[in-house]
């Protein structure tokens, strides 16, 4: 069965989110109790130092694993409610999703690219769709290369195909997972700077794991994770004020 929230403020919500691998002394705690609430309309970066836990909350939140205790809601839904059918629906039907390989099918041009998750789920290409692609092509700098294939295109465009391919849906959020891993210093920056583009421009919701300062910095929000936990959840912070949340994570203490 299918409930909703009330809560229309938040884009996705986690209570007390929990995610245990193993039993006994060998079990990990990768999420130890998480509340977090991630603003529709933003781009918010999630970080922390290797094993803090983001790719598992970026999973649990986007409904590809489920925690061991707590509740997700994501655009009003419950995830928890769901079952594994309903969230392939749910997924299919209302995120988008960029990782750090580009996933492109070679034998497609860009616009191919780009719409066939639509063809795949049936949708026939009405005019919202048609002007959506409009939108997203021009705020990407795609619009003339949308008859090239992959291997005609840079690393930087590829993913940008593969950013349009997940806004294009009209997807509720993007979870983008080390979108730029891949990609040299030079292009990442030009990637994030048009992944916020997308946000301040088309109003999207961007939400980015990331383990790279510089990637965070492109960010509206940033939540700082260690050891499973929320360590802060900065709200427009300026670059001193990033370092600084960075700098309290305990990790880097012991490094000191
Ligand atoms: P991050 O993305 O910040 O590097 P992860 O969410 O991948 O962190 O992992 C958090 C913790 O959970 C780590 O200690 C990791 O080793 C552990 N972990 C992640 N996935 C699994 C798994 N499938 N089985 C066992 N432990 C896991």
């Amino acid at each position: 069965m299918i409930t909703t929230t009330p809560e229309t403020s938040t884009a996705a919500s986690a209570r007390g989110l929990t995610k245990t691998y193993g039993t006994g002394p060998a079990a990990v705690h990768a999420l130890d109790g998480i509340d977090v609430d991630l603003a529709p309309g933003r781009f918010t970066a999630i970080m922390g130092p290797s094993g803090s836990g983001k790719s598992t909350l970026m999973h649990c939140l986007a409904g590809l694993d489920r925690p061991s205790a707590g509740m997700v809601h994501v655009a009003g839904i419950a995830l928890q409610d769901l079952g594994d059918d309903e969230l392939t629906r749910f997924r299919r039907d209302h995120l988008g999703f960029v990782f750090q390989a580009f996933n492109l099918l070679p034998m497609l041009t860009a616009r191919q690219n780009i719409m066939l998750p639509l063809e795949l789920a049936g949708r026939r290409t009405d005019d919202a769709t048609a002007r959506r692609l409009e939108q997203v092509v021009d705020v990407l700098g795609l619009a003339d290369r949308l008859s090239h294939r992959p291997a005609e295109l840079s690393g930087g465009q590829q993913q940008r195909v593969a950013i349009a391919r997940a806004l294009v849906g009209d997807a509720a959020i993007v979870f983008a997972d080390e979108p730029t891993g891949n990609l040299d210093s030079t292009t990442s920056a030009e990637v994030l700077s048009y992944l916020r583009r997308t946000v301040r421009e088309l109003g999207r919701t961007v939400v980015m794991v990331t383990h790279e300062l510089d990637a965070a910095a492109y960010a509206d929000d940033v939540v700082v994770l260690a050891d499973g936990r929320v360590r802060t959840h900065l709200t427009a912070p300026d670059g001193a004020e990033l370092v600084a949340a960075l700098q309290a994570d305990p990790t880097t203490e012991v490094a000191r």
